[in-house]
């Protein structure tokens, strides 16, 4: 039986994840989620007249998201989630289809064949693109370095890139993979990016999908793992602040005065809902804890659409001089028997669509999906629908890595999770699962496992 119990304030991807890795090393979890479901920004939801379970957005993530994946597999879902072996997708322009696709070959190597087919660049172009990845893989960043304070799209133009490139390759993957276009994004998270993907293990920027609801996938499976575990699991439980006892934080109150006590409490919630809860304190904390105040997140709109006929043969596209940018195929994603089709167009960056109402964005995108796939013309609509997710990531603006937190603060029993913490990745179910992890070592760093110790707790 464990001896510790800590409190975890949020259960999205980053308490959840926490909570797995802490019962690990024998300690009791208590998960506190104001809303009635867990999964946070990652949930579903059973759509009335389809019977169909839709994700608030489509989320994939690609093969370097190693603790993702282990986090799925812990929690017993690894069946629910499908990698592809390497990098490729069909890119649509102006009628034109032409492949990223990695050919059979060792490490980086087969991430840069992928560019011998591409025909939305030409060779010239692709030189330009071998060039900046090379200039990428001998840049070295740090924390506060000069990358952070100029944008990605800035940094390639210094390093050879033009127009074509940037358009038809660069910001093909920024875009979608940062939530934010590339004139806007940091050249220390771009060129991260790329090196961790591109520049990495062949599998590393492969294509991952989850194959069931993200409700299922990631906030119901954790749920039963850690409920038979000794965890607990409390929903619809909204926390306003932190109890305070012998100097460390020591609980959480509720909305309802009710307190929930443990020897350490883990904030795994937006920056923007954690600078709340931060009693008044020492200039130290103040100075620390500031920073996240300024946090700024971005939209991003998923419409979906069923026809009553297959539109699409591909299980993705991405497109170029569209507003579709990604167009997936549920359907097929989710090996579902259905004669018609679900699609599912994600709109990243979506400010310009983001206060559309459903009607407009019905007539530009049902007219766009006719234009782009002459299956689509044929086809008739037999339902439309939104989600519109109005701070769906945080933003990696220049700057914005002295925002992210570290997960141990200078508040003692106090830890911080959530993907805008300190991680080194951006705005993903990977960093939500990272911060998790961190939190959850430095508490057991700090307090020790769950079995009580004959020796004095070492406190920060
Ligand atoms: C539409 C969309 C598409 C996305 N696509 C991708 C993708 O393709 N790949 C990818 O990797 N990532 C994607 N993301 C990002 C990914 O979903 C997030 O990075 C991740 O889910 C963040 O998890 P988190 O636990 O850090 O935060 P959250 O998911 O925000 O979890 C925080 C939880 O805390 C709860 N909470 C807040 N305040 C309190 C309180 N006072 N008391 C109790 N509970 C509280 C909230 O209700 C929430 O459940 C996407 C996000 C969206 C919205």
């Amino acid at each position: 039986m464990p001896t510790r119990t800590v409190v975890i304030i949020g259960g999205g991807i980053a308490g959840l994840a926490t909570a797995v890795r802490l019962i690990r090393y024998g300690i009791k979890p208590i998960v506190l989620e104001k809303r009635p479901f867990l999964g946070g920004r990652a949930f579903s939801f059973v759509d009335s007249d389809t019977g169909i379970e839709i994700d608030n957005g489509q989320h994939v993530f690609i093969g370097a998201c190693d603790q993702f994946q282990q986090y799925i597999k812990d929690i017993g879902a690894s069946d629910q989630i499908k990698l592809e072996k390497r990098i490729g997708f069909p890119v649509l322009k102006r009628g034109k289809t032409s492949w990223l696709k990695a050919r059979k070959l060792p490490g980086a190597l087969a991430n840069l064949s992928a560019l011998l087919g591409y025909r939305h660049v030409g060779l010239t172009g692709k030189l330009m693109i071998l060039w900046g990845l090379l200039s990428i893989k001998f840049t070295r960043l740090s924390m506060n370095s000069f990358h952070d304070l100029i944008t990605f799209d800035e940094w390639l133009r210094d390093h050879g890139q033009n127009n074509e490139t940037i358009q038809n390759f660069w910001n093909l993957i920024i875009l979608p993979s940062l939530n934010d276009d590339i004139t806007e994004v940091s050249a220390h998270t771009g060129i991260q990016l790329f090196k961790v993907a591109l520049l990495g293990a062949a599998q590393n920027p492969a294509m991952g999908i989850p194959l069931s609801g993200l409700s299922t996938l990631v906030g119901e499976n954790a749920k039963k793992y850690i409920e038979s575990n000794g965890g607990e699991i409390r929903t619809g439980v909204d926390v306003e602040s932190l109890h305070i006892a012998k100097g460390r934080i020591a609980g959480a109150y509720t909305v309802n005065g009710e307190l929930i006590e443990g020897e350490a409490v883990v904030s795994a919630v937006p920056a923007a809902a954690m600078t709340p809860l931060i009693p008044e304190g020492s200039a130290e904390s103040t100075d620390f804890f500031t920073p996240a105040k300024t946090v700024k997140t971005a939209p991003i709109v998923a419409v979906h659409i069923w026809y009553d006929r297959p539109v699409l043969t591909e299980k993705f596209v991405a497109t170029l001089d569209s507003p579709l940018q990604w167009v997936f195929n549920d359907t097929d994603l989710k090996s579902r028997e259905e004669s018609g089709q679900h699609i599912v167009i994600s709109l990243s960056g979506a400010w310009e669509w983001q206060d559309r109402t459903k009607q407009e964005l019905r007539e530009i995108f049902t007219g766009e999906m006719a234009k782009i796939f002459p299956a689509a013309q044929s086809a008739t609509i037999t339902k439309f629908t939104v989600v519109k997710m109005l701070e769906a990531t945080f933003r990696v603006l220049p700057g914005s890595q002295k925002l992210r937190l570290t997960q141990r603060t200078p508040l003692p029993g106090f830890y911080l999770a959530g993907d805008w913490t300190d991680t080194g990745w951006p705005s993903t179910m990977e960093s939500a699962v990272r911060s998790g992890n961190l939190a959850a070592e430095y508490i057991v760093e700090d307090t020790g496992t769950g079995e009580r110790s004959s020796q004095p707790l070492s406190l920060i």
